[in-house]
Formats: structure tokens, sequence, C-alpha cells
């Protein structure tokens, strides 16, 4: 999968060209990773739930004892901005914040000057067939970040624990590896969240306890699923749990709904993409179809 770079990138509020989008050799996201992120995937120039998005980066912000000075409606605006100059249909998004300049033993109350960057690239998605024949995925000896160390759920620009997991995939053909935590139940995917189907054809997923980034397609899924009267358990999921589940599937923005079907050469339940999962899949595009339609930029007031 080839992505394609941005042509023209925002920083601060202005658009320039690939090459000339600076950041400043001090900032302190290049120096110590101090910095969040988020990834929207944009469907025909729509940033498929923006406002959630937008809602995780402040939670990301403030557990890092960031303020962001930019309402949501500016913050739309600069997306807005990004996707016309690239003329973005089918693409990803994302938004980097950083902390900006910095010396290393300043208080968050000192610096009080983030970064924006918000990037818009074409993006191709899995090849329809992954959607129906499955992928593979392994369990990595990676742990987890600690919640009380760094919290998975701060959507950090420092992507090290993720990194390592995947650079230390085992195997040619791993789409995704999952990552236990340190009492050894799964947590999530390097970059993305785990569901599984039970015997009990009940919808079961890593609880936000077990060390987690709280996906918005997670959310979706998880909505979705009790709306439709599906039984959901948000628990400790143990990999023997995984072994013997019908079903498995992992969701990220940019991946949305994809089944999972081998763990190494293990089949699960029976190796093909299982029922509930297609039928999320169907449910979940047929959303992004109604929000794309309802969908209304902000006005701004500037
Ligand atoms: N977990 C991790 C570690 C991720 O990087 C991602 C991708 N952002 C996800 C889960 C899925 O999150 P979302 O559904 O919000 O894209």
């Amino acid at each position: 999968m080839k992505s394609l770079p941005s042509p023209y990138i925002l920083v601060g509020d202005e658009i320039f060209p690939h090459h000339e989008a600076k950041v400043s050799a001090s900032d302190r996201g290049f120096l110590y990773g101090d910095g969040i992120y988020e990834t929207l995937r944009i469907y025909q120039g729509i940033p498929f739930e923006m406002e959630e998005h937008l809602g995780r980066l402040r939670e990301s912000a403030e557990a890092l004892y960031m303020v962001l000075p930019w309402s949501d409606e500016e913050l739309a605006r600069k997306i807005q901005r990004t996707l016309e100059a690239n003329e973005t249909q089918e693409g990803r998004l994302r938004i980097t914040v950083t902390r900006g300049e910095g010396d290393v033993r300043a208080r968050p109350e000192d610096l009080r000057n983030p970064v924006i960057v918000i990037r818009a690239q074409p993006y191709e998605p899995p090849a329809e067939d992954f959607y129906l024949r499955g992928v593979s995925v392994e369990i990595s000896e990676r742990i987890r970040n600690l919640p009380d160390a760094l919290d998975p759920a701060i959507k950090s620009g420092n992507l090290l624990n993720n990194l390592l997991a995947r650079f230390e995939m085992r195997n040619e053909g791993t789409f995704e590896t999952l990552l236990p935590n340190a009492r050894g139940e799964l947590t999530e995917g390097s970059l993305s969240n785990l569901f599984l189907v039970d015997g009990k054809g009940r919808l079961v997923t890593p609880s936000a306890d077990s060390g987690i980034l709280l996906g918005i397609t997670r959310k979706w899924v998880i909505d979705l699923a009790r709306t439709s009267g599906l039984e959901v358990l948000e628990k400790a999921v143990l990999a023997e749990e995984l072994y013997e589940a019908q079903e498995a599937f992992i969701t990220a923005s940019t991946l949305e709904i994809l089944p999972v079907t081998r763990v190494e050469d293990k089949p699960i339940g029976n190796g093909v993409a299982g029922s509930v999962t297609l039928a999320l899949l169907e449910t979940y595009r047929q959303g992004v179809r109604d929000y794309i339609e309802s969908f209304d930029w902000p006005e701004t007031h500037a």
C-alpha cells in the first residue's frame, strides 16, 4: 500500500506546499514525543466522525496538561482548508499537535504555544478481499504501556510502544499484532481495537481498564451492537478466548471493521469472515453514507 505525500500541509494557520511545511528543530514533539494526534478517514471529502475525533484530541491534551487554544469551529476550518488545498476525496487526515518549543524542565503552564500540523493524503483502503477472507494476527511479547505509566487512552505522538510491537512481528503474513498487558490480558492491536464473538454469540472487547485507546470505531460498534440488541461485554480478555472465539475483528478509522480469521496459523471459528462481523461492517458502511449525507461544516465566526 503506497501512501502519497500530501501536496499541501497546514502548519499553524497557514497552508504550505509539502516541502515548505516546517516545524522547529527545537519542537518538543520532535525532541520528546511531547504531543498528540488524531487520524481521521475522509470519505468524499468529508471527515468521518469529526466531532468525536476533536473531542478525543481535547481529552488527550487535557491528560497531558496541554490547553488547546482553538475552538472546534476553528479546528474544523483548518481541516476543511487542508482538504480543499489537497482536493482530498478518499483519504486519511492527520492532526498533530505538539507542545511547541521549550526547555525540558519547563512547567506545562509556561508552555502555552502548541503547534498544529494537519496533513491529508490519498488513501487506498485494504483490498476488499481482506474484508471477505479476513486477516491474520499474532500475539506480541511486547507489553502495552501501563495505564499508570503512560495511559494508552492518550493518543500521544509517542508511538514507540506500538512501533516496537510492529517491528517485532514474527510472521510475514501478519496484518496486526495484539499487545497483552502486564496481567497477561489482551489489550488491543498496535493500530486497532480488538473484538470477538464468543460461543454464546456475545460481542466481547477488552475493557478500558485493560489499557487501551478508546477507539472511535470501537465506540461506534459497541453503540450499534447494543441498540440492535446484541449483548456486549467490555471485560478482561484472555488469549484463550480469542482462540476459542467464533469470530473476531479489529477496528480503526482507516480500517473500518476488518475480520480476523487466523491467529498465526490457527483459524478462528471456521476460518472465514463471520456473519456478525460482516453484518456490522455493512451497517458501519451505511452509517458512513448517512454521515456524509447529513454533514455540514460548522459556521465560522472569524
Ligand atoms: N488503538 C490504537 C493503538 C490505534 O492506534 C488506533 C488507531 N487510531 C485504534 C486503536 C483505533 O482507533 P480509532 O477507531 O479511533 O481509529
